[in-house]
């Protein structure tokens, strides 16, 4: 296992960084008060220079206009994008049309890539992910009341979804829905492409989430299917497939996710570091840096943080050397471990700025409130510390 950085990757991160820290972290303010749709033309002309620097879409396919890097390529990228809220946005490698452009890409026809593909990856048009529902467990989605029953040429959807992260504004949604009720749990959902234009696809409304609305991509929509008509040939796969492509989708963007939470932890520790450097609390002018207690705090994130940065580096390892199956413990210990590092490391820095932490005139708020949802969504801790136990256990003749 070699995690040296070619350097190919240290040009391009050092340039995102760059990028990172110049263009879109003095952005912040502005994003903290301001709808997200009313920043579009700003993040426009953004994405514009990051184009023009050859920077677009890192891992998204060469022949449609990414960089084509591969998965450990990208964790390093998503780890540095992370650092700000906008940073995944912008270089076009947002969630959840990154894990859609890789469906596509593998599971797509020729007319659905020239379609939908290409000006996703362009990022001309924007598209959401719809599985999760209002009435049934996100947690065991095989129990799925959504349906997609054939209809002549069409299938037609009907059921109610939550939480279609950035459907505002998306010009596709790929639903989940099942069309093979009599088959075995994991093998009665398909994926199908809805455009959002199609009567039926009812937006009912933007979720408000810790007390923010949002809009545009900076959403979560509840959607209500009533009678959604679209053509068969929307089918992505084979029918029946839709949970064995959503596994796959699942491993790489855990990868991305946890990098770029610790993206986001690292920069939360340099706030850290840098208030209790200046932050005077003794008339003897000793600042909070000199505390005993402060500087446990910096030194177990900084630990932490490292062990989080191996642990997800070796689970991509992994991957791709071995494959998302032999993985997949490792990538449920990455996504509840990371997860919980990240909870502790925004805690610790919301702390050490006192009241200043509540506010929203750092990014440390925004941060706790935003990523509080990592411990839920790709399975919330508890499924993933449930089935790599079961698996420990059965390895060691403990489980019955
Ligand atoms: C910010 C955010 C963005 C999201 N984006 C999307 C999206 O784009 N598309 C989409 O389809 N969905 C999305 N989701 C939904 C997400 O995938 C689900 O919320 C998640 O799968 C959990 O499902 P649930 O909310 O129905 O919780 P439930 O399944 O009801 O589980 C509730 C809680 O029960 C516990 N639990 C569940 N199962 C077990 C178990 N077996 N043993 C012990 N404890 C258990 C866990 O603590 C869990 O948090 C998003 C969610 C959030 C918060």
């Amino acid at each position: 296992m070699d995690f040296a950085v070619s350097e190919k990757m240290q040009v391009i991160i050092a340039m995102m960084k760059e990028f990172v820290e110049k263009e879109l972290i003095p952005l912040e303010p502005e994003f903290l008060i301001k709808e997200f749709r009313e920043l579009l033309p700003e993040l426009e002309e953004k994405r514009r220079i990051v184009k023009q620097m050859e920077l677009w879409a890192p891992n998204h396919p060469k022949e449609y206009g990414g960089m084509g890097l591969d998965l450990i390529e990208h964790g390093l990228v998503s780890e540095v994008l992370g650092r700000s809220p906008l940073g995944h946005y912008v270089f076009g490698c947002q969630a959840p049309d990154a894990g859609n452009i890789e469906i596509l890409h593998k599971y797509g026809t020729e007319a659905q890539k020239a379609q939908y593909l290409a000006p996703l990856v362009e990022g001309k048009i924007r598209s959401c992910f719809s599985m999760t529902e209002v009435d049934m467990p996100g947690s065991n989605p095989v129990m799925m009341d959504t349906t997609a029953i054939k209809d002549g040429e069409d299938y037609v959807i009907n059921g109610q979804k939550w939480y279609s992260t950035g459907a505002d504004g998306s010009a596709f949604a790929i639903v989940m829905a099942v069309t093979n009720p009599g088959e075995a749990p994991h093998l009665r959902a398909s994926m199908i492409i809805v455009p959002t234009g199609t009567p039926g696809f009812n937006l009912v409304r933007n979720i408000s989430v810790m007390g923010h609305t949002g809009s545009d991509y900076f959403s979560h929509a509840e959607i209500l299917y009533q009678s959604c008509r679209v053509p068969q040939k929307n089918l992505l796969g084979p029918e029946g497939w839709g949970f064995v492509i959503a596994q796959e989708r699942l491993g790489p963007g855990r990868i991305h996710h946890c990098m770029r939470w610790i993206g986001i932890c690292q920069r939360s520790l340099e706030l850290m570091c840098r208030r209790a450097a200046q932050r005077v609390i003794a008339m003897d002018g000793k600042t909070l840096a000199t505390r005993q207690i402060i500087q446990a705090w910096v030194a177990e994130s900084a630990a932490e943080i490292q062990a989080a940065r191996l642990m997800t580096l070796h689970a991509a390892w992994k991957i791709e050397n071995l494959g998302a199956k032999e993985a997949r413990d490792d990538i449920s210990l990455i996504k509840f471990y990371v997860a919980d590092v990240l909870q502790k490391v925004i805690d610790r820095a919301l702390q050490v700025h006192g009241g200043l932490g509540m506010t929203d005139d750092t990014i440390i708020a925004f941060f706790y409130r935003h990523e509080r949802a990592a411990r839920i969504y790709d399975g919330a801790d508890e499924v993933h510390k449930m089935s790599v136990a079961k698996r420990i256990m059965r390895q060691e003749g403990g489980m019955r």
